[in-house]
């Protein structure tokens, strides 16, 4: 159905992270899973205020709606579209690696431990979840999030994010969440989106030492 909220396009073609990421997973993880996310939004929000904002700002003030809410089921698929869209942005089928600011800003705040505490993170969020580097207070963090919450709904600035539901990993990797982890923090995380997050936040970490 038509609404305020749109679907948008991927990034890269829905076969271009295989075989990391098969096509068959980006089809129904994208086309069904985050499409029925924002209808579903788009369903909620008809005749409301929220079908006047941004999606961050539904996302933002929806964050702590009461269990059992209209307002609550309101979050969850508007942070489910959010968090989608940025995922998809958070990867690459063009690997690289972190430079420039974000490499001094993850060598302070995590030497080389990263990705595996990324890893680590990610297969301890019990069901589904997310896992997200984020810039907060002027560092860096790891966090983990359960079901659609995100760290930008508490004033976080997200650099990057991996789905950890088992629909993203299910198709290809069964039970395996570790190694879905792993994959994709060796294969394909997009760290120039991670270093223009940052860059967007407009602080400059490593001079407030
Ligand atoms: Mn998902």
């Amino acid at each position: 159905m038509s609404g305020p909220f749109t679907l948008a396009p991927l990034p890269w073609d829905e076969d271009a992270l295989a075989p990391h990421i098969s096509g068959r997973t980006i089809s129904f993880h994208y086309g069904k899973h985050h499409k029925k996310y924002v209808d579903t939004l788009n369903e909620l929000v008809a005749g409301t205020a929220y079908a006047q904002m941004t999606l961050d700002a539904v996302v933002r003030a929806t964050a702590d709606a009461a269990a059992g809410s209209k307002e609550k089921k309101i979050f969850d698929n508007a942070a489910q579209a959010w968090n989608h869209d940025f995922y998809w942005r958070s990867l690459t089928p063009k690997s690289n690696r972190p430079t420039g600011t974000l490499a001094a800003a993850i060598e302070r705040d995590f030497g080389d431990r990263l990705a595996d505490k990324l890893a680590e993170e990610g297969t301890a969020q019990f069901g589904s979840g997310w896992v997200w580097l984020v810039s907060k207070d002027g560092k860096l963090a790891v966090e983990k999030t359960h079901d659609a919450m995100t760290p930008m709904a508490k004033g976080a600035t997200c650099l990057l994010c991996i789905d950890v539901w088992e629909h993203a990993y299910y198709l290809d990797y069964q039970n395996e969440r570790p190694k879905y982890l792993k994959t994709v923090l060796d294969k394909i995380v997009n760290w120039d989106f991670a270093a223009q997050n940052l860059a967007s936040t407009g602080s400059r970490p490593l001079a407030a030492e």
